[in-house]
């Protein structure tokens, strides 16, 4: 009998390879308030949106490019 489940649980959990995302970490002032899961990044990737473990975080990390963005964006109407 092997305990095949509770391995599986525990993988699922806390997937060894994975990291806080640092660019969420440095601009999203809530950062520490998510799940940990929804801050973290698969380790083998850059911090990029789509590295999100959960679609939770995936969304959060793109409200913050596009934030980031839209405040760089120069205005140059005229
Ligand atoms: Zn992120």
């Amino acid at each position: 009998m092997e305990h095949i489940d509770h391995a599986l649980v525990n993988r699922f959990d806390t997937p060894r390879s994975s990291r806080p995302c640092e660019f969420c970490r440095e601009l999203d002032p809530q950062f520490p308030e998510r799940r940990p899961l929804d801050q973290m990044v698969a380790g083998s990737r850059k911090a990029i949106a789509s590295a999100h473990l959960t679609e939770d975080g995936y969304v959060r990390h793109r409200v913050l490019e596009l934030r980031r963005m839209a405040s760089r964006v120069p205005l140059t109407a005229a």
